[in-house]
């Protein structure tokens, strides 16, 4: 390999091929729109699976480091009715294959394991051309270009390098959820504390959900979820929590109140999150010299799979150019045969079903039958 792998974006899927590739000596640039990576908030927690997300920080020889952030209990989970009654509910007893961790710890550990300068920060993509013969020309809004041999477009769900290979778009999936925050919440929220448990929590009925969870110390995250069209939200102005609150929190009226205080007890004003896919099964026929992994190749709703199976692209594309390092080509259709497939294959477990991305035909009848099914198969 003559040159640097040029990676786009610093999420976990870049961050893990530019550890892997540095595992085995190759060098890599990553170039990421934000200024530091301090500047946005990485919230949020995530339950890293032991077949991908595991899998790739083995191969990034970083799981002690991962063993060190697991938040201990958070594997524990619960269904309820709207009316507050527990349905099921599953302890965390050490053994399962998920442990949940903080996301921006989880990415701080990888750009601590980089070589200082991996990561140039403030370079955002505007657009990518093609050379000839496999290299690629990179251009950044400050006016400044690189040209590399191979481009990897690691740079989610907009990605800028896409449209190198491929004519799809993110659409809209008729779903969007609405994150609100509750601090110090066996103290100042305990109804609510006591609900979401030690772990995670959801409550759902066909087009409306609610899922929390306890982030690090006695912080509560919550989702709620609504399967609405965009117009339906634009007519709420998020500019104002108190107005927004209050319209979101009275489609769930009649809930139990320590469900409906994930939404009006918030610490942090809500925050409209519009969920995009692209479509399943998306793929494209190899172009020399650029490909993509993560978010930018394979977005789908939240299923509780995508930054573990970014992490895992990551993790096997490196895996991949360390093996054929003198042909790049070999390499990436090697990555991209395996990932094609492993991308489409149903969430399982806390996939579709848990996190509610079918939520019109979801009930907790039916996510409690599906949480059964998993366990009557380990
Ligand atoms: C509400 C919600 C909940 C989720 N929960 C889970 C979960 O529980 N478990 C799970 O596994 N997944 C979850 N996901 C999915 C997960 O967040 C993504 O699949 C994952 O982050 C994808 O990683 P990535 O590295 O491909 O992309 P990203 O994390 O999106 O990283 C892309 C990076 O590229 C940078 N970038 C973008 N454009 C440019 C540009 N033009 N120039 C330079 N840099 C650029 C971005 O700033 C970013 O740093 C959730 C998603 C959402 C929306």
């Amino acid at each position: 390999m003559t040159t640097d792998v040029t990676i786009i974006g610093a999420g976990l899927g870049g961050l893990t091929l530019a550890r892997v590739l540095h595992v085995h000596g190759i060098p890599a640039t990553v170039y990421e729109a934000e200024p530091s990576p301090a500047a946005r908030s990485q919230g949020g927690m995530l339950d890293i699976h032991d077949y991908n997300g595991q899998l790739a920080l083995e191969t990034a020889d970083l799981m002690d480091e991962f063993r060190g952030l697991i938040l201990e209990g958070r594997q524990a989970m619960r269904v309820l009715d709207p009316d507050g009654t527990v349905l099921f509910e599953k302890d965390d007893d050490g053994t399962g294959g998920r442990p949940e961790v903080q996301r921006g710890e989880l990415r701080q550990i990888l750009l601590d394991s980089l070589p200082a300068g991996t990561v140039r920060w403030g370079h955002k993509v505007r657009s990518t051309r093609t050379l000839g013969e496999g290299r690629h020309e990179v251009s950044f809004a400050d006016g400044t270009t690189v040209a590399t041999n191979l481009l990897v477009g690691a740079d989610g769900a907009w990605s800028r390098v896409r449209p190198l290979l491929s004519a799809a778009a993110p659409e809209y999936t008729g779903k969007s959820v609405v994150e609100t925050y509750l601090f110090d919440a066996d103290t100042r929220h305990p109804a609510a504390a006591k609900t979401v448990g030690g772990g995670s929590m959801i409550a759902l009925t066909p087009g409306r959900e609610i899922f929390a969870h306890r982030e690090r110390g006695d912080t509560l995250h919550a989702y709620v979820g609504l399967s609405e069209p965009q117009d339906w939200f634009a007519a709420i102005d998020f500019a104002d929590a108190a107005a927004a609150t209050a319209r979101i929190a009275q489609e769930f009226d009649g809930w139990a109140p320590e469900l409906t205080a994930l939404i009006t007890d918030g610490d942090t004003a809500p925050v409209l999150r519009p969920l995009y896919a692209l479509p399943t099964g998306h793929r494209w026929d190899r172009v020399p010299g650029v490909t993509l992994l993560g978010d930018a190749a394979h977005l789908s709703a939240p299923n509780g799979e995508g930054a573990n199976l970014a992490m895992l692209d990551g993790a096997e594309l490196g895996k991949a150019l360390a093996t054929h390092r003198h042909d790049i080509e070999a390499a990436v259709t090697e990555y991209e045969q395996a990932m094609f497939p492993r991308s489409n294959e149903a969430a399982i477990f806390e996939g579709a079903e848990a996190h509610g991305t079918d939520s019109d035909n979801n009930t907790a009848h039916d996510l409690i039958a599906a949480f059964t099914r998993h366990e009557r198969s380990q």
